[in-house]
């Protein structure tokens, strides 16, 4: 982007902030490049979602381009199966990075010659103390480590076992590569860090061709500069990293990525860590990465999250320097907000009771209009079943209600919503349980929804299924996963998995009006008064599974224990 085109674009943070002084001095030409670079070791959570939107955001803004980058340095814990998740979410959330799909792993070969140039230019070593020595003789913070006795060999030799090593000479652990830097640094990244270590693992993409792979903070700097990545963008933890990174770039002499660190997202109830989250996937806390409760992209969206609530709570919280915890809250907000736009209302009854309209005739039945969406002209109606018995919701009735209590009672009349005025004559209980069975009511046949003649008002207005035509469902009710608002603050010894909520999911057999029976999986509704649910993918033909996606209002966190 040019400067004149800079100039009236408005910055929404610092890190905007910061690219449009880079452009206006025209450093690197005015190029804008980011990059996305997760290692293919888990599925994407609510978290990266936060580095996507910054980094496909700022690129489109300054009309530049986001690559999306693989750091898939470590093939123990890697996947195919991630790689293929990883391309799904972001392109779920709107992201497209055309043909700029970039991994570490193709930088292989690049990355050796790194590592050989550093060995000649006397600035790496191969080291043969075992990892547990090395950790030993690095010292503390205030305590300068040990300088290794392999620190001084000489760099023809240490050219000579670089290459052995390559060659899958040692066996792992034996030796190690590292970096000469200074092992009395105060920053810890500077003393002497391994750059290359023995593994002699197959790797999802080069196969056998590898016995070493390069660290991390080995590949992932190296990466940018490959890509000639502008501005780097991560997370907080990485701002030690940067003196390591710069160096490299100093003594590699490629393209100065400009490295910027920004907040991570932290959310209350919620533990958002691939390395915490694999330990619910696999401990069997939880029923998959995609289960509705987990806060990965592809539990959101099983759960009926939208892109655009998840756009619009990235935005929200906003980038900023200095960490901090989100309330959970806010996330159910953004999507509550934007499904009342989008979702059309039906009537679900999670908790039925049969109610018998008596003076209603036994076999008649009627197709009432009902609107879909107040909120959106366009979603227009539909017609409904009435016939003489409908369900209600069980809280919907009470045997000795408060007065405030609007809703149905022996001797209270409500209205059946798109439907008519009813009035609660009797009821009938189970002699053993003392629940009610049964409620006996009339309806005014004058107080038709959109033909009341009668001018009656009533304070209360219910959802309703017609029995004869309900459709049996079942419904997931999901509460938090976990009950501690920070999981992972703990005492030594504890367990975050100690905190997991035993009632975060509740299974229950409910019914929806008929009209919803050819619903695909992925579909979203409003059960009216009740919620926003979404068809899960688990449904079948003729047995439909929702998940309820939030409830209609913040309820708060639930106390437990
Ligand atoms: P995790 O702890 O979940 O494994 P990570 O940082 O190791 O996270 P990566 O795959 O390396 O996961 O992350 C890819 C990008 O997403 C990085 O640039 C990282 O900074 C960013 N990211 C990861 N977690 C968060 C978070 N909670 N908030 C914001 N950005 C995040
Ligand atoms: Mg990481």
């Amino acid at each position: 982007m040019n400067s004149e085109n800079a100039k009236n674009k408005e910055v929404h943070n610092f890190i905007e902030q910061i690219i449009l002084e880079d452009i206006r001095s025209h450093k690197n030409e005015g190029r804008v490049q980011t990059r996305f670079p997760p290692e293919p070791n888990g599925y994407l959570h609510i978290g990266h979602a936060k580095s996507i939107f910054l980094n496909f955001g700022v690129a489109e803004k300054f009309g530049g381009n986001c690559n999306l980058r693989f750091d898939d340095t470590n093939p123990e814990k890697e996947d195919v199966e991630y790689v293929d998740s990883i391309k799904e979410d972001i392109r779920w959330l709107g992201f497209d990075w055309g043909n700029r799909e970039f991994y570490a792993s193709d930088y292989f070969d690049q990355l050796f010659e790194f590592a050989v140039k550093l060995i000649q230019k006397g600035k790496a070593y191969v080291e043969e103390l075992s990892s547990d020595e090395i950790a030993a003789a690095k010292g503390t913070p205030t305590k300068p480590g040990k300088e290794s006795p392999y620190r001084s060999r000489p760099i023809e030799e240490n050219l000579k076992l670089f290459k052995l090593m390559k060659e899958g000479e040692f066996e792992e652990g034996k030796k190690v590569l590292r970096a000469k830097i200074d092992m009395a640094s105060p920053n810890m990244h500077m003393r002497d860090p391994v750059i290359y270590r023995i593994k002699k693992v197959p790797h999802h993409r080069t196969g056998n061709k590898w016995n070493i792979y390069p660290m991390y903070d080995f590949a992932h700097g190296q990466s940018d500069a490959i890509e000639q990545i502008t501005h780097s963008l991560c997370t907080l933890e990485f701002e030690s990293h940067r003196p390591l990174y710069n160096w490299l770039i100093e003594y590699l002499e490629i393209f100065p990525s400009r490295q910027i660190e920004f907040a991570r997202l932290n959310l209350t109830y919620t533990v958002l860590s691939k390395r915490n989250l694999l330990e619910l996937v696999k401990g069997g806390y939880v029923n998959g990465w995609d289960d509705p409760r987990m806060p990965t992209i592809s539990g959101l969206r099983r759960r009926g999250y939208t892109p655009a609530s998840i756009r619009n709570f990235a935005d929200r919280i906003g980038v900023a320097r200095r960490d901090g915890m989100i309330d959970v809250a806010l996330l159910e907000f953004s999507v509550r907000e934007d499904l009342n736009k989008t979702a059309n209302r039906i009537m679900g009854i999670l908790d039925p009771v049969k109610v018998v309209i008596t003076n209603y005739p036994e076999e008649g039945e009627e197709w009432l209009d009902a609107i879909n969406n107040p909120e959106d002209e366009a979603a227009g109606s539909r017609k409904m079943p009435f016939s003489r018995e409908v369900y209600i919701e069980r809280s919907d009735f009470m045997v000795d209600p408060p007065r405030k209590f609007f809703r149905l009672g022996p001797g209270r009349e409500v209205r059946l919503k798109h439907a008519y005025i009813i009035a609660c004559e009797d009821y009938n209980t189970d002699a053993a349980t003392g629940e009610i069975t049964e409620i006996y009511c009339t309806y005014d046949p004058d107080t038709k929804s959109g033909a009341d003649i009668t001018g009656k008002k009533v304070k209360g207005t219910l959802s309703w299924v017609s029995v004869r035509h309900a459709l049996p469902v079942t419904v997931r009710l999901y509460d938090k996963l976990f009950h501690k608002e920070d999981p992972l603050a703990l005492q030594k010894d504890d367990d975050f998995k100690n905190y997991v909520n035993p009632d975060s999911l509740k299974t229950i057999q409910s019914v929806v009006e008929l009209s919803v029976q050819d619903a695909k999986p992925g579909e979203r509704f409003q059960f009216l008064r009740q919620g926003y649910f979404c068809v899960d993918p688990d449904s079948s033909a003729g047995n439909l599974i929702f998940n309820r996606t939030a409830t209609l209002r913040d309820t708060g966190s639930k106390k437990h224990g």
